[in-house]
């Protein structure tokens, strides 16, 4: 059937954000360029992994040395990253009315011409407090290591990301929707004594009441920082050996079955170290049906107020979860190194860098570009 569509509507869409996401497929030979983070995920000597694993209770020096690890490893290293913290406090059941102080790390790269308001940001998360309870609990998986793969694929995309946003410069000069990323560290998804709707997610509940609130300046695209979440990827118990992540939402399945995806590539590239007995670690790329159950997790402050999620947690849990062998000694190192392959390349494909990654040694100069437009 052909409809006439009325002239008013074709300049309304004109007006309207160009659709600036696409999601380009790495090619085999970019995917080769994707580092692994190598010793840095040495859970005793590893430059990322190791100063992490100590106990991180909210409002401790183990904290504070926490959030200067990341922040000096931004500021040092990867300088064109935006750093912020954003604070809150709270009573919590097990510190009767003293309160807590709980303070988020943000790292954040726009392109350099885009104000703050038209940039939509895909967002990297995961929580870098641990258990109040039992004392001297240092959460490898839970969560330190999902803190230090991030740092890595901060690491592993930011020359690529410069180089891109050099050549393509302001674009086409119409303004409209930008593409940066975001990683936020949060504090206080434990809970101190069990988990209730209040004893729990004290970091993330506060940055997402308060980016649901404040407005961008001026005209802008999105509305609010909440708005500009483009996926809220959230990372968490990685690092044990044999995982296995499902798809947790039909409406970001598109999303997990591009993560699911770069697994599968780099697996049959010969690209990742593990043979998990599950097969893979994210099988669903296929699954076509869902169970309405989640697991309850920092997204949820941002779920009920519609932001998109992709949940990356193993379920079963990891056996060590919660107890005090949740140490650098039972981290599975080339499990590790393999999700920070697989999420570098997740987030390399989303800012579409595969022509602008470091070529290997010896590489040649493959043309393969398959292009999916969202
Ligand atoms: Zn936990």
């Amino acid at each position: 059937m052909f409809t006439p569509i009325p002239t008013l509507l074709i300049a309304l869409l004109t007006l309207l954000p160009r659709p600036a996401l696409s999601y380009t497929t790495l090619s085999p030979s970019s995917l080769s360029r994707i580092p692994s983070g190598g010793s840095d995920f040495d859970p005793t000597t590893g430059a990322l992994l190791a100063p992490l694993l100590i106990p991180r209770v909210p409002g401790t020096p183990g904290s504070a040395a926490a959030r200067r690890h990341f922040v000096d490893f931004f500021a040092s290293r990867l300088p064109r990253w935006t750093v912020a913290t954003h604070n809150s406090t709270a009573t919590t059941p097990a510190t009767g009315a003293t309160l807590v102080s709980f303070t988020n790390v943000i790292l954040r790269r726009d392109p350099p011409w885009a104000a703050p308001g038209d940039v939509a940001r895909l967002t990297l998360v995961a929580h870098y407090d641990t258990l109040y309870r039992p004392e001297g609990f240092v959460g490898a998986v839970d969560s330190a290591a999902s803190c230090a793969l991030l740092m890595h694929v901060a690491r592993s995309v930011d020359a690529a990301l410069t180089r891109r946003w050099e050549a393509i410069g302001e674009g086409d000069g119409l303004g409209g929707e930008e593409v940066g990323v975001q990683i936020l560290l949060l504090d206080g998804e434990e809970a101190w004594e069990s988990w209730t709707e209040e004893d729990s997610l004290y970091g993330s509940r506060a940055l997402a009441e308060e980016w649901d609130i404040v407005r961008h300046e001026g005209v802008s695209v999105f509305e609010t920082p909440l708005k500009a979440i483009s996926l809220f990827v959230l990372l968490d118990l990685l690092g044990a050996a044999d995982p296995s992540v499902s798809s947790y939402f039909e409406n970001t399945h598109w999303a997990y079955q591009k993560l699911s995806r770069a697994e599968r590539r780099l697996r049959e590239q010969g690209l990742l170290e593990s043979k998990p007995k599950t097969g893979r670690f994210l099988p669903d790329e296929e699954r076509h049906s869902f169970s309405r159950g989640y697991v309850l997790d920092d997204h949820v402050p941002f779920l009920q107020r519609g932001v998109d999620v992709l949940h990356v947690i193993p379920t079963p849990f990891p056996a060590v979860w919660h107890t005090m062998e949740d140490d650098g000694a039972h981290l599975d190192v080339p499990t590790l190194r393999d999700w920070a392959r697989i999420m570098t390349v997740f987030v390399a494909e989303w800012m579409d860098l595969g022509d602008y990654l470091e070529p290997a040694p010896g590489d040649g100069q493959e043309e393969y570009r398959e292009r999916d437009e969202l």
